[in-house]
């Protein structure tokens, strides 16, 4: 049995702080606020087994012209927020060419494929179930041509990777989610994926699990980590491992022993809104660079990317975005004076960062999921604890990785 500290309290970290505790290991976890009040809270809450390839940056000129000259809602961008992470976002570009890509999936597909078989004991453990859904949820195409190209994904994905979807008329979609009012294209029903209706209640709710079984959750600053004989302490916690799970944060302390792990930070948004009559399923709108996901507080309205240091008082993001869901649904006023906001932890290669650190002796990292962390952070919880207790790892993503580049 080892003490392990685990630094940081979102999907990752508690997660983290579970598997090493299963292991036999003691626990502590330390976290600045209160465990899942960060982008662990403030996602979509969805538990994507369908996404089985890691989100490539568009590369087609017109896609990128669009960027660059801030129309549509995919990315939006500030100079401030593209220099500094400039060499990143390139790495990035390079990353998601076809043949990168493809590599990367391979991968992130095997992950994502265990996501519902790793949360669902946790959920079950936990007394969570009231919170998950496993219905799926629904990709509305409003369009042909999105129709067609929904048509080919889901061919190609049940064929590379056995991913089962059911394409639906527009027609079929209301009678699905009747408080709908339009009808639009198609849809496509991912039914594997599940999905969460207050993702920081489930964080929490792991995170009194890892309590109720014996571990110590310190209310404290990780960035006063240092070596402490032959092991760590950070605030009043000390051990003879630290793992290091910051989400966006975790560059900054790992560049302090030698790990300078590039990273694109992709702002999101969301905000509930009143709603008489919520969906049955979350409601990603593509085309409108939204996921609508019916939560305790309401409906929560989601954003896609923005590259900017500061948040937006008043996203262009959210506006559109509230203007594709009233088309869609009755909805009522907001819930929140103001917009929640916070930073996609996303790695150029699109592979999270799992495993020792490299030159640090029982130092290990475990962040960098991007797009899916909330899926995924039980899945490379668990690669990580089995690589601390001696087994090997995943080479691909290993923090060794970093030294090569
Ligand atoms: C708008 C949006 C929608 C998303 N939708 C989805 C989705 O539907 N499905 C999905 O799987 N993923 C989704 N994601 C991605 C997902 O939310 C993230 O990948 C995931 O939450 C990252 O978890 P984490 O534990 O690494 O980081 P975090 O949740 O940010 O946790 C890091 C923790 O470290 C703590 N911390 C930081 N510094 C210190 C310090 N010095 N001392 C102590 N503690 C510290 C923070 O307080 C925080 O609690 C979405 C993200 C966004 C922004």
């Amino acid at each position: 049995m080892a003490e392990i500290l685990v630094l940081g309290g979102g999907m990752v970290g508690v997660s983290t702080a579970l598997a090493c505790q299963a292991r036999g290991h003691a626990v502590t976890l330390i976290e600045r606020g209160v465990p899942g009040r960060e982008t662990s809270y403030g996602n979509a809450g969805l538990i994507q087994t369908e996404a089985v390839e890691p989100y490539a940056m568009p590369l087609s000129p017109g896609a990128l012209f669009q960027i660059a000259l801030g129309r549509g809602f995919d990315v939006k961008w500030t100079p401030s927020g593209l220099l500094p992470q400039f060499g990143a976002i390139l790495s990035y570009a390079r990353h998601s060419l076809p043949a990168a890509h493809r590599r990367a999936s391979e991968v992130w597909g095997r992950l994502i494929r265990q996501s519902t078989d790793r949360h669902a004991p946790l959920v079950e453990a936990a007394g969570a179930g009231n919170i998950i859904r496993k219905n799926g949820y629904i990709e509305i195409h409003r369009t042909p041509a999105r129709m067609d190209k929904a048509r080919a994904t889901a061919e190609r994905v049940l064929s590379e990777f056995g991913v089962e979807a059911r394409l639906m008329t527009g027609a079929e979609l209301r009678a699905l989610e009747p408080a709908i009012k339009v009808t639009v294209e198609g849809a496509t029903h991912w039914s594997d994926s599940w999905n969460c209706a207050d993702p920081g209640g489930l964080v929490a709710s792991y995170a009194a699990l890892f309590e109720r079984r014996g571990g110590r959750i310190v209310n404290g600053d990780a960035g006063d980590l240092h070596r402490k004989g032959a092991g760590w302490a950070a605030d009043e916690a000390e051990g003879e491992h630290a793992v290091i799970a910051l989400g966006p944060w975790s560059p900054m302390l790992t560049g302090r022993y030698g790990l300078r792990v590039p990273m694109v930070f992709k702002r999101g948004y969301h905000r509930h809104y009143h709603v008489e009559q919520a969906p049955n399923h979350p409601i990603a709108d593509f085309g409108n660079s939204v996921v609508l996901s019916p939560m305790r507080r309401g409906l929560r309205i989601a954003t896609a990317a923005e590259l900017s240091p500061h948040p937006r008082l008043s996203p262009p993001q959210l506006k559109h975005g509230e203007k594709a869901a009233r088309e869609l649904f009755d909805i009522g006023a907001p819930v929140e004076a103001e917009p929640w906001t916070g930073r996609r932890p996303c790695i150029p290669d699109m592979l999270p960062v799992v495993g020792r650190v490299p030159d640090q002796p029982n130092l290990w990292a475990h962040f960098g999921h991007g797009h899916q962390g909330f899926t995924l952070g039980p899945v490379t919880a668990e690669i990580l604890a089995e690589e601390l207790d001696g087994g090997e790892g995943w080479a691909q993503l290993s923090p060794a990785r970093f030294r090569r580049g």
